[in-house]
């Protein structure tokens, strides 16, 4: 899952990617309102952690400006303490959710994968699939009932290739949403988790559709 950080304050909006990168969470950070929507314009972010108060364009207005262009993704917006106006404003605005700060990250990863949840349909953290079951909370992945360990990578990627079992998924489309802009990836990233995951998993469940992508088969 692919998310942009809207932040100023450098040791805040530095504590805050690296605690999401530890929980698999790509981050791209930026400091200003105009960055933002550059950034927003770019990609198609899973969502977005929105400071109100910036230098450039305001948070408001860049959400105003997302809901007006009926762009949905998840928004939470990071408020001082003493602005419930600003937090009202906001939700009115569009915001999905808000954090007050200073805040826990742990506490801010668990509303991102609420609301990430919310989007998706899910009732719970728990996705099933064949002999598959993926606990997007804590990260433990069952496989015909045991228990198989995955590095931060192969955890993000089969959660992608698990949120629409059945559909293909391009090369391309899990590389945006892995990786974030200040990540080094090799051209043959996405084969190499995918062969480690066939390792631990079999060869049969995950497809490979030439030319096209890869898709999570139930029946192999
Ligand atoms: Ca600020």
């Amino acid at each position: 899952m692919r998310l942009l950080l809207v932040e100023d304050d450098p040791m805040l909006g530095d504590a805050v990617q690296s605690v999401l990168q530890q929980e698999s969470f790509a981050v791209d950070w930026v400091r200003d309102g105009e960055e933002a929507e550059l950034a927003l314009a770019a990609l198609p972010y899973d969502l977005v952690l929105l400071d109100l108060g910036l230098p450039g364009k305001n948070g408001l207005d860049i959400l105003r400006d997302l809901r007006r262009n009926k762009i949905s993704m998840p928004v939470i917006i990071l408020t001082a303490l003493d602005a419930v106006s600003d937090r009202i404003a906001g939700l009115d605005s569009g915001a999905d959710d808000y954090q007050v700060k200073p805040f826990d990250p742990d506490e801010l990863a668990a509303r991102i994968r609420a609301l990430l949840r919310r989007r998706d349909g899910r009732v719970e953290p728990i996705i099933t699939f064949g002999l598959l079951t993926l606990n997007l909370a804590t990260r433990e992945l069952y496989f015909q009932e045991k228990p198989i360990r995955l590095s931060l990578r192969e955890f993000s990627l089969i959660s992608l290739l698990l949120e629409r079992p059945g559909a293909t998924v391009s090369r391309e489309q899990l590389e945006e949403r892995l990786y974030g802009w200040n990540e080094e990836v090799e051209s043959n990233a996405i084969e190499v988790h995918i062969h480690n995951l066939r390792k631990k998993l079999g060869h049969n469940l995950i497809r490979t559709i030439r030319g096209a992508g890869y898709m999570m088969v139930e029946k192999p």
